[in-house]
């Protein structure tokens, strides 16, 4: 079994950064990128806040480059899964199944998936209506009416942003009060722009085929049904970070994240890198996450070096 210098578990804008660097290290990654590679990026349509692309550039054609660039300067990539790590001593061990693969160093970039409301029309609608992320998604939801769903700080925050650009911004949540901090849910409850629709959860995302046209929402309290005419839906009930593989293994905050060292990827392991939204449940921007792949790229290229094997 060869030893390879880094394997980089995740392949979203975080994991093909710090292979294009890590590549161009001559570290030659092994990206073991999931089956479903690429990360949120796949679920975007268009991403117009990306530095370089003046014109836009659709989530799945930014991801191709990147993964094409990565390769380039010689990433090996394994479109699997990881099932199972072993980080308790060195060097680390990676499994497929049971193919088993070890490394000096690991860099990691799972990312974390938007929580969604599990509703068939909401996955038919999504990115053609329903988005996960208003910073990404809300300048194309100009002069029209748009629902945001949750009653947490994202959830204020998205609505706030969204008043930009929308005509109406409902929040639709499923209690009579707010979990937000309330200077967030003060400033959404204050926003005239912003009407709050308590005790309501939506049962339908409605659409031509094309675009949503409207919610069908039911009153939790008496049950009675109505339609909201929406053209964009934003679910805002939380993100999940892709660590289950590292439980137990890693450092993580109270709601799973990675935890990384200040100003830096290092993990609580050291020789094992986070990088993007893993560890990052702040920013979550490709281009935040991008840039700390960068930087996990570089820390184990330092750490590397300094190591004897
Ligand atoms: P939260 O978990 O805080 O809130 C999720 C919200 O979504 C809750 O109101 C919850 O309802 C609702 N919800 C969850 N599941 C469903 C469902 N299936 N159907 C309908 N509603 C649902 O997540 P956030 O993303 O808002 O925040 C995560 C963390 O990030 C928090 O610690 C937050 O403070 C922080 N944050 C801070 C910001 C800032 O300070 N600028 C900005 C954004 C986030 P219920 O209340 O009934 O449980």
């Amino acid at each position: 079994m060869s030893l390879e210098n880094v394997i980089i578990i995740g392949s979203g804008p975080a994991g093909l950064t710090s292979a294009i660097y890590s590549a161009r290290a001559n570290l030659k990654p092994l990206m073991i990128e999931g089956e479903e590679s690429g990360g949120q990026l796949m679920t975007t349509t268009e991403v117009e806040n990306f530095p370089g692309f003046e014109h836009g550039v659709t989530g799945p054609d930014l991801i191709a480059v990147m993964r094409k660039q990565a390769e380039r300067f010689g990433t090996r990539f394994i479109t699997k899964n990881v099932t199972k790590v072993d980080f308790s001593q060195r060097p680390f061990k990676v499994w497929i199944r049971d193919q088993e693969y070890q490394a000096k160093s690991i860099i990691i970039s799972t990312g974390a998936s938007a929580k969604y409301l599990g509703l068939p029309s909401e996955k038919q609608y999504l990115s053609k209506g329903v988005s996960a992320c208003a910073t990404c998604d809300g300048a194309f939801f100009r002069n029209v009416p748009v629902a945001v769903i949750g009653g947490g700080d994202t959830a204020m925050e998205e609505a706030n942003f969204l008043t930009r650009f929308a005509s109406q911004v409902y929040i639709i949540h499923r209690k009579d009060s707010f979990r937000a901090s309330k200077i967030m849910a003060d400033r959404a409850l204050k926003n005239p722009k912003i009407k709050v629709i308590w005790d309501s959860e939506i049962i339908e995302v409605v659409g031509d085929g094309k675009k949503v046209t409207s919610v069908k929402l039911s009153h939790l309290k008496t049950k009675s049904v109505s339609d909201l005419s929406v053209e964009g839906v934003f679910v805002a009930i939380g993100h999940k970070p892709n660590t289950d593989l590292f439980k137990g293994l890693l450092e993580m905050n109270e709601t799973g994240y990675l935890v990384t060292k200040p100003h830096s990827s290092y993990t609580n392991i050291e020789g094992v890198f986070a990088a993007g939204d893993v560890q990052d449940h702040v920013y979550r921007q490709a281009i935040t996450a991008a840039g700390s792949g960068c930087m996990a790229a570089i820390d184990a290229e330092r750490w590397l070096e300094g190591q004897e094997f």
